[in-house]
């Protein structure tokens, strides 16, 4: 349940700087009581990656953070905002489904399966929200969306549907379609899982070039170079719970607690 950080401190301009607030987080289902008091910061322009076994809660943690899941009890910032709540008169109240779609909106979500709409082309896709959601000119969206489809290396691939794409080329694409609608902060569940190894390399590739750019990232992977080479912070859980948490090249190098060494001994 404890969240120690340790490695290199942040500087103070960074840590007076959270963009993700997350306090004594639980979630059930029915009775099976699935995160257990997660707390975890993320700050401004940093990449938060989290590992753990399967069924530790990872993605009930980044599910929770997008709004996909209700919590149980706990607080979840983002920036100075409560998510799915606001404070009046001491009190908690429910947001609005529309005030919810607005805080979501400054959320992007990259999973496991690139889910494009299928009839669609990787240009469609990109400007799909933007017009429908946000209601961007659909010229404005279609430059932005193919300068997007360029910085994920697919400007040649604009007109082509998901059937004629890998599923390399299909996760860029879910990720230009996040990056369009201009969110603050990208959420990533084990985006490269489901590719094929030699598909893996440009993914991450363009998830890095992301994070050098500044942009705030929480990503749950087993790519442990993906962490050491742009991990700010690298929180292993287990049971619902972050065991231990730091900077990547402390937590790997020189893991503290048992479970943390068991689960490493085993990617690494
Ligand atoms: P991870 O991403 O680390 O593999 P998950 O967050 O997906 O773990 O799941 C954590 C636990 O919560 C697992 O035991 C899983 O079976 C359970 N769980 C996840 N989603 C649901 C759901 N919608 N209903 C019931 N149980 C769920
Ligand atoms: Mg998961």
């Amino acid at each position: 349940m404890t969240s120690q950080t340790t490695g290199t401190a942040p500087t103070a301009e960074r840590r007076a700087h959270p963009l993700v607030r997350i306090e004594g987080l639980h979630k059930f289902f029915g009775d099976h009581h699935v995160l257990r008091g997660i707390d975890l910061t993320v700050n401004r322009g940093e990449v938060c990656v989290v590992v753990g076994p399967s069924g530790s809660g990872k993605s009930t943690v980044l599910r929770c953070v997008n709004q996909l899941e209700t919590i149980s009890a706990g607080r979840i910032f983002i920036g100075d905002e409560l998510i799915g709540y606001r404070e009046h008169g001491g009190r908690l109240h429910d947001l609005t489904p529309r005030q919810i779609a607005a805080q979501r909106r400054e959320v992007g979500m990259v999973f496991q399966r690139f889910n494009l709409f299928p009839h669609m082309t990787a240009l469609q896709n990109v400007i799909e929200a933007p017009v429908q959601v946000k209601g961007v000119k659909k010229g404005d969206a279609v430059k932005r969306a193919h300068e997007l489809l360029d910085r994920v290396g697919l400007a040649e691939r604009a007109g082509h549907y998901p059937s004629q794409l890998s599923g390399g080329q299909q996760q860029r694409v879910a990720i230009a379609r996040a990056l369009a609608m201009e969110p603050e902060l990208m959420l990533f569940d084990e985006p490269t899982s489901a590719l094929d190894p030699e598909l893996v390399g440009d993914v991450l590739e363009v998830m890095k070039d992301l994070a050098r750019s500044g942009m705030t990232m929480m990503v749950v992977t087993h790519e442990m170079g993906f962490a050491r080479e742009v991990g700010d912070t690298l929180v292993f859980m287990d049971q619902g719970a972050v065991v231990e948490s730091g900077h990547p090249r402390e937590v790997l190098g020189n893991p503290k607690n048992p479970r943390t060494q068991e689960f490493l001994s085993k990617v690494l």
